[in-house]
C-alpha cells in the first residue's frame, strides 16, 4: 500500500505575508499597504504588483500615525519624504 502523495498542497496557494514596519506584525499582503520605490519615485502600490523597492504598513490608522511621527519611510527608502505623502498615507488607511 503505497500512500506517498496526498492531496495536501494542490489547493494551497501560496500566502503573501508581508511585516509591517512600524509595529512588525506580520499580516496578509490585503491588510498591508504598500509604498514602492521605483528609480527616484515614491507612491502607493494599489495593485500590489509595482516593480520596485517596497515597504508595507497596516492599514490602520494607529500605524500610519506613527509612520509619520516616526518617519520610517525616510530611513527605508534613504530619501526625505514630504510630510504630505506621510498625510497620504494616514488618509488612504482611514
Ligand atoms: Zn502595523
Amino acid at each position: 500500500m503505497a500512500q506517498g502523495k496526498t492531496a495536501k498542497g494542490t489547493a494551497i496557494k501560496q500566502i503573501e505575508m508581508r511585516r509591517c514596519v512600524v509595529c512588525r506584525q506580520v499580516r496578509h499582503k490585503s491588510e498591508l499597504l504598500r509604498v514602492v520605490k521605483s528609480g527616484v519615485e515614491i507612491s502607493f502600490d494599489e495593485t500590489g504588483k509595482a516593480p520596485g523597492r517596497g515597504a508595507y504598513v497596516c492599514k490602520s490608522s494607529i500605524c500610519a500615525a506613527s509612520l509619520k511621527k516616526r518617519r520610517n519611510l525616510d530611513k527605508i527608502f534613504k530619501v526625505r519624504l514630504p510630510n504630505e505623502f506621510y498625510d497620504k498615507i494616514c488618509a488612504a488607511v482611514e
